[in-house]
């Protein structure tokens, strides 16, 4: 029997302040929404909005 290849893929959320501008990546959690706000900027007041949710796969 051949061994069969373990891949792994892991999706990140590139968000983005609406205020700032400041631009962050995270692992994706669930309930992670493209274009909805997640969570406060911590630079400043503003609220980081989801720009992208993309995958990464590792091997
Ligand atoms: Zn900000």
């Amino acid at each position: 029997m051949s061994k069969s290849k373990n891949t792994l893929s892991t999706c990140y959320t590139s968000m983005e302040c609406n205020s700032c501008k400041f631009i962050k990546k995270r692992k994706f959690s669930n309930g992670d929404v493209v274009f909805s706000t997640s969570e406060d900027c911590s630079e400043c007041d503003g609220k980081m909005l989801i720009t992208k949710i993309f995958g990464v796969i590792m091997d």
